[in-house]
């Protein structure tokens, strides 16, 4: 298949170019599109042969629902049961990257929420994402835009390697915001239930919805052994396609965990870590430098595509430190822990 790419400014994207990727989106085929967390592989959410083509492209097991966005509060109406209205939350954090979950109104297939009753939604505050919605008229149901299982893509390219001749269309729109698939949340539930950590800082929902369930399972930690809350849950995400070990525990004994597999590795390895530690290791390690605890911001932004791109430059082993779970580090730490094939905890 010949994949149509159209590089479209995302300050403010060509109009034509849009229509032209729209027309593909209402004639079922897949157009991939940047969003402000990462790219997503776009079908017309009320079309399942559509959707259906979704998960052969991503090679996405189908028992994995995926999420609808709107460019309205009225056509997330459409698709749900709820008075999105009486919902505060919708109204101050879309359009954003925050996917709602309620129950699903019939016009909803059921191949897009892998047969059940609830629909993710998400309200998109990319200008690409919301202009190739509003033209297309329909929904776009869109996982992120990567072959399952590999890291979420944040820069053209990434799509590029991934979909090329896999899909109909590519919009190259820039390196995306976050770099992080969006929050989610369970609205269904008698108390809200956070499924996904994303770029919306958990303190920050905890304002808006007080009563908000932060389980273990969005953590993602290794111990968590209960059943998968979220369908996504139960898979292996991000992986990089070489070895990826996480240390966490207690700063200084992770420290001297992660020298020590250094040393003892006779592969070639990479040390991911912080601007503040670096200078700890001193010389003779490879260390990639995520950004500053100070800014987990900017950490964010830098992991996938760095586990995306070490090992094309010779890495064949990765460790990462740990990073501290507040705002967005939360998020950050349940991406590496499912990305890794193994965790060390030195605690
Ligand atoms: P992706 O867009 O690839 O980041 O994946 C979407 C994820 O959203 C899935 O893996 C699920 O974990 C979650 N999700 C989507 N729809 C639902 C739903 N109806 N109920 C629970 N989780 C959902
Ligand atoms: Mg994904």
């Amino acid at each position: 298949m010949k994949t149509l790419k159209l590089k479209i400014s995302p300050e403010s994207p060509e109009m034509d170019k849009i229509k032209q990727a729209a027309e593909y989106i209402k004639s079922g085929k897949l157009v991939a599109f940047p969003t402000e967390t990462v790219y997503g592989l776009g079908a017309n959410a009320l079309d399942p042969y559509a959707v259906k083509k979704i998960y052969i492209a991503k090679g996405r097991p189908e028992d994995n629902p995926l999420i609808v966005h709107v460019s309205s509060l009225e056509m997330a109406q459409s698709l749900v049961v709820e008075n999105i209205d009486a919902f505060e939350i919708a109204h101050r954090l879309w359009p954003g990257p925050v996917t709602l979950i309620f129950h699903k109104s019939s016009v909803v297939p059921s191949i897009v929420t892998a047969m059940m009753q609830t629909v993710g939604l998400r309200f998109p505050a990319h200008p690409i994402a919301i202009k190739l919605i509003e033209s297309s008229g329909v929904p776009i149901a869109a996982p992120s835009a990567n072959l399952s299982g590999k890291p979420s893509p944040t820069e053209e390219w990434h799509v590029v390697e991934d979909l090329d001749s896999r899909v109909e269309c590519i919009i190259q729109g820039g390196k995306t915001l976050f770099g992080l698939e969006s929050t989610i949340i369970d609205m269904t539930r008698k108390k809200p239930r956070l499924l996904r950590p994303g770029p919306v800082s958990p303190e920050r929902l905890k304002e808006l919805l007080p009563d908000l369930v932060v389980s273990e399972a969005a953590r993602a930690r290794a111990k968590y052994d209960g059943p998968a809350l979220s369908p996504g849950m139960k898979y292996r995400h991000y992986s990089p396609d070489v070895e990826l070990i996480l240390v966490e525990g207690n700063p200084f004994d992770s420290f001297k965990k992660i020298k020590e597999i250094a040393l003892q590795s006779n592969r070639k390895t990479a040390i991911l870590c912080s601007k503040e530690t670096e200078m700890l290791y001193g010389k003779g390690f490879e260390k990639i430098v995520l950004g500053s605890r100070e800014d987990l911001y900017i950490v964010a932004t830098n992991l996938f595509s760095t586990l995306r791109e070490l090992p094309g430059k010779g890495f064949d082993l990765l460790i990462s430190e740990a990073f501290p779970e507040k705002g967005i580090g939360l998020a950050i730490m349940n991406r590496l822990r499912k990305a890794a094939w193994k965790v060390i905890n030195t605690d």
